[in-house]
């Protein structure tokens, strides 16, 4: 699993090169409870994370970043999710900061990216952080759908290349980047695209959505296992849909996965696997509305059951901020508000129902396309 990338730092963990590669997570309690958070924090440690992320929306969950760097001195990094101003607010008390550049759009409409991605880079720089240009594929910039078209493969490799070119006119080295995706196969194709354009640059590699286990896990492990074999990549996470107690079992998996690879042993992809009925869910992150929203992914996915061969794709969002976008792309989606859970169809939505009332309106709408079939 040798790489040729530069290195670079995450605090005191070199990234890249001949290092071994680092094991992420996420936490997915809000922030701004310092308890919860804390506890998740350790939990991650204790299962080995290298770093750990969390998110920030708000004032209070940067107030929260304050003490939760007090008490813990694991190395944490920030999503600054869509409000990348927050950045020289968090930058005291973590130790990466990671920016969508697909969200970037979304303050300042009338200022360059370029000068955006400076503004981060100059908090970077101030506060010795390392950067993450962490492309998704629910995520693409309005100008590159515009350009590229459905071409999604081209859309985010060239969003990674040329927030890359910016970090490189500003002469800024301490930066990696991820490009994932839902689809393990397509998570392949855009890094070994990427990386053949860009072998300097180090990879996080991950794919989104991955959803439950043990689904979830074979999905990242067909990703993960063809990549870190040809020596791509230089840290990861695992990223499942898990009650928020179990939220180490990523850090697990993703030890597993580097373990196997390391030792030649890879999996055996049932035949059929990916074919059929896919259900794909958000691995939750402090913006998840109700944690019932994890009990309801694997409600769906036994209530599917009986449509397992259908080449359906059902979507299960925890939020109402990327929710909606990202179950657009899904034959059937549902992303869950606190109390409401939104069905939609493709892009169109077909109404808000209580938790309890949406597993039979989504197993009619799933009979529907079974019988169209
Ligand atoms: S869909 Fe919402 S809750 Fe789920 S990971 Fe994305 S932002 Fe977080």
């Amino acid at each position: 699993m040798n790489s040729a990338t530069r290195v670079i730092h995450v605090k005191d963990l070199p990234i890249g090169g001949p290092h071994p590669v680092s094991v992420q997570s996420m936490c997915a309690t809000r922030t701004r409870d310092i308890e919860a958070t804390l506890d998740q924090i350790r939990s991650l440690e204790k299962a080995g994370a290298d770093i750990i992320r969390i998110a920030v929306d708000n004032d209070s969950d940067v107030e929260a970043l304050k003490t939760l760097r007090a008490e813990s001195s694991a190395r944490l990094s920030v999503d600054l999710q869509e409000n990348y101003l927050l950045a020289a607010k968090v930058a005291p008390w973590v130790d990466k900061i990671r920016y969508n550049p697909g969200h970037l759009h979304h303050l300042e409409k009338d200022r360059a990216t370029a000068e955006k991605v400076e503004g981060l880079v100059r908090v970077a720089r101030e506060h010795n952080l390392a950067i993450r240009i962490g492309v998704n594929c629910g995520s693409i910039a309005p100008e590159l759908l515009e350009r590229y078209g459905s071409d999604r493969v081209k859309a985010i490799t060239e969003s990674a290349l040329t927030h890359c070119g910016i970090m490189d006119d500003l002469k800024f080295e301490n930066y990696l980047v991820s490009i994932k995706d839902s689809d393990p196969y397509r998570v392949i194709t855009v890094n070994e695209a990427f990386h053949a354009r860009r072998p300097d640059v180090p990879l996080h590699l991950g794919v989104t959505e991955a959803g439950m286990p043990p689904d979830g896990i074979l999905k990242t492990r067909i990703a993960f296992e063809k990549l870190l074999s040809h020596g791509i990549g230089n840290t990861l996470r695992v990223s499942l849909t898990v009650p928020f107690d179990q939220k180490f079992r990523e850090v697990e998996a993703g030890k597993a996965i580097l373990a196997d690879v390391a030792a030649g042993r890879f999996t055996e992809v049932p035949a059929g696997f990916g074919k059929g009925l896919n259900v794909i869910s958000c691995p939750s992150c402090s913006r998840v509305q109700n944690e019932a929203f994890v009990e309801l992914a694997g409600k769906v996915r036994e209530m599917a059951a009986f449509a397992k061969d259908l080449p359906v794709t059902i979507a299960v969002m925890g939020c109402r901020v990327n929710g909606p976008g990202e179950t657009d792309d899904a034959d059937l989606g549902l992303w869950c508000g606190p109390s409401k859970v939104t069905l939609k169809k493709k892009t169109r939505t077909l109404g808000a129902y209580g938790y309890d009332q949406i597993l039979p309106l989504l197993k009619q709408e799933l009979e529907k396309l079974s019988a169209s079939r």
